[in-house]
């Protein structure tokens, strides 16, 4: 098992949460990763839970040594830090918002009539949106599936040499 890397989680604005307008700066956070053994940071991310796909493994710029930071290739993902990876946070807001507001035109319809011109645009807009996340993402899903399948017949390879020579 490879030392895994350094997490700093950097919110010096989050006591501006619930201060009126200047709430959104509570959300101007970063997150700095360094590696474990000469503590040199490597990677910022300003998304509080950012999925990386990658084999873990790192070499450090620095000093040269291995460390694991964090990363994992895509079959390696669970559910969860799939669809994180695929709509991180902001994303999600943005999503959660627009289902609120398709909510509220059909339960307006219950009061008036549903204004489904509104409701076709924002589910449309919607449905594009995500659209477009996966189309951003997937390039890079294929490269890690490849990745991840190069990693595991190399290893099978590796393994049946071994129990070969015995
Ligand atoms: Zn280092």
């Amino acid at each position: 098992m490879l030392p895994r890397a350094i997490r700093e989680d950097h919110d010096p604005l989050k006591w501006l949460a619930g201060v009126g307008t200047l709430t959104i700066f509570a959300f101007l956070r970063w997150t700095d990763f360094r590696c474990p053994y000469c503590k040199v940071a490597f990677r910022r991310t300003y998304l509080p839970r950012k999925v990386t796909l990658g084999s873990g493994e790192r070499t450090c710029p620095s000093c040269g040594r291995v460390f694991d930071d964090g990363s994992r290739e895509w079959p390696e993902l669970g559910p969860g830090l799939k669809i994180e990876h695929l709509f991180p946070t902001p994303a999600k807001g943005i999503i959660g918002g627009v289902l609120i507001c398709l909510i509220l035109v059909l339960a307006l319809g219950f009061v008036r009539q549903v204004d489904w011109p509104v409701f076709v645009w924002l589910s449309g807009g919607l449905f594009l949106f995500m659209l477009l996340l996966l189309a951003i993402r997937m390039p890079g899903i294929r490269r890690s599936m490849r990745r991840y399948k190069n990693e595991q017949d190399s290893t099978r390879y590796a393994t049946a040499r071994v129990e070969g020579k015995h």
